[in-house]
């Protein structure tokens, strides 16, 4: 291709915002199309976690992936200061009964990372308001931050280095040179590659804590991430679900969970909400061109699509522009499937 390339980006969410700003800064002329309201997606309602330590321990679909989770995690360093986006890196820590903790320390193990043992003081002081329990399981290889505030800045960003934004859907490539497809779990007709995709629905709380601070918690079947005054307590994984409406039947189960974490929230007011993740059946999203031409796949990161966003994006700019896309798009190939 010669002269500037014009890509469109169906999908305004963590994949599609995050490559509409590497396309632009490496100089592309982009637009990002999508017709919902800014953050009403599942990059709105994630917890933000950028967790690639406690995800591949606690989800054996991520497991494999290790690697992969953490050189994502090392590219936030340089996209969170590039977009203002506040980036914590203060860590995670697991606590539950005894049995469970011992899986996950072999968890650490078996993947040659390290957490570190914590008396009940020590982890009460990483995270106030925290139950009482005999032992904690400190890493700091995981990091957060706050996912609607990440989306605001990243199309602020965006809008500064001249990406354009339209509200409304993306049908075809139309005139582009190429088409970025960062629709999510939606089954959109732009690429035959998205039909491999399986939505799983999540529900996530949010509840007012004004003593809330400190790391993120990771609990048996649930985790707790304390910021600005609030506890994001989540989630629900409804596999087979692309509904993303809000189910009120959602909420006990994770307000029971909160309150085993955290005593003080039994009462707390809350704000249910609800997303749909995409999944490919090896637990990595697809990534790159599919076989319609002049199109790229960027959609399919499961429970990981903030963390693994500025990879994501590193190798749909590597793709549109016809550079050396890094030694992790074959993992990504759209086409592995086939
Ligand atoms: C409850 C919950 C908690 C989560 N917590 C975390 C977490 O802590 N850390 C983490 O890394 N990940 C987390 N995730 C996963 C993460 O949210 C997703 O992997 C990620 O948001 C996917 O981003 P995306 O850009 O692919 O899709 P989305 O955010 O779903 O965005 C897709 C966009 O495409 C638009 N669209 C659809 N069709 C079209 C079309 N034809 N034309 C134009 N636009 C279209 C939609 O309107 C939507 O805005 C969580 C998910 C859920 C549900």
């Amino acid at each position: 291709m010669s002269g500037q390339v014009t890509v469109t980006i169906a999908g305004a969410g963590a994949l599609g915002l995050a490559s509409a700003l590497a396309l632009a800064d490496a100089g592309a002329r982009v637009t990002v199309c999508d017709p919902a309201e800014p953050g009403a997606n599942a990059s709105g309602v994630a917890a933000g976690m950028i967790a690639p330590a406690f995800e591949a321990v606690l989800d054996p679909a991520a497991r494999p992936h290790i690697e992969v989770l953490l050189a994502a995690r090392d590219l936030w360093a340089e996209l969170a200061q590039r977009a203002d986006i506040a980036l914590r890196r203060d860590g995670a820590m697991a606590v539950g009964e005894d049995a469970w903790l011992d899986t996950v320390e072999a968890g650490f193990r078996d993947l040659g990372l390290h957490a570190a043992e914590l008396p009940t003081a020590a982890a009460q002081a990483l995270a106030p308001g925290l139950a009482e329990r005999p032992r904690a399981l400190l890493t700091r290889e995981d990091w957060r931050l706050d996912a609607a505030q990440a989306l605001a800045r990243l199309r602020a960003a965006a809008e500064a280095a001249g990406v354009a934004f339209r509200r409304e859907a993306v049908r075809d490539r139309g005139d582009a040179d190429v088409l970025v497809v960062a629709t999510g779990a939606a089954q959109a007709p732009l690429a035959p590659e998205l039909s491999i995709l399986q939505p799983i629905k999540g529900h996530i709380l949010r509840l007012p804590a004004p003593w809330a601070a400190g790391v993120t918690v990771r609990g048996q079947g649930a985790y707790a991430v304390p910021s600005d005054g609030v506890i994001t307590v989540g989630a629900t994984m409804e596999a087979g679900v692309a509904d993303p409406a809000v189910d009120p039947a959602k909420a006990a189960p994770l307000r029971e969970a909160a309150a085993r974490l955290f005593p003080d929230l039994a009462d707390a007011p809350f704000e249910l909400s609800a997303g749909v993740r995409a999944a490919t059946p090896d637990g990595l999203p697809i990534v790159g061109f599919g076989t319609e031409a002049g199109v790229i796949l960027a959609t399919g990161a499961r429970r990981n699509g903030w963390l693994l966003a500025p990879l994501v994006a590193k190798v749909v700019t590597a793709c549109a522009l016809g550079r050396e896309p890094g030694p992790y798009a074959a993992r990504f190939n759209p086409r592995r499937f086939a």
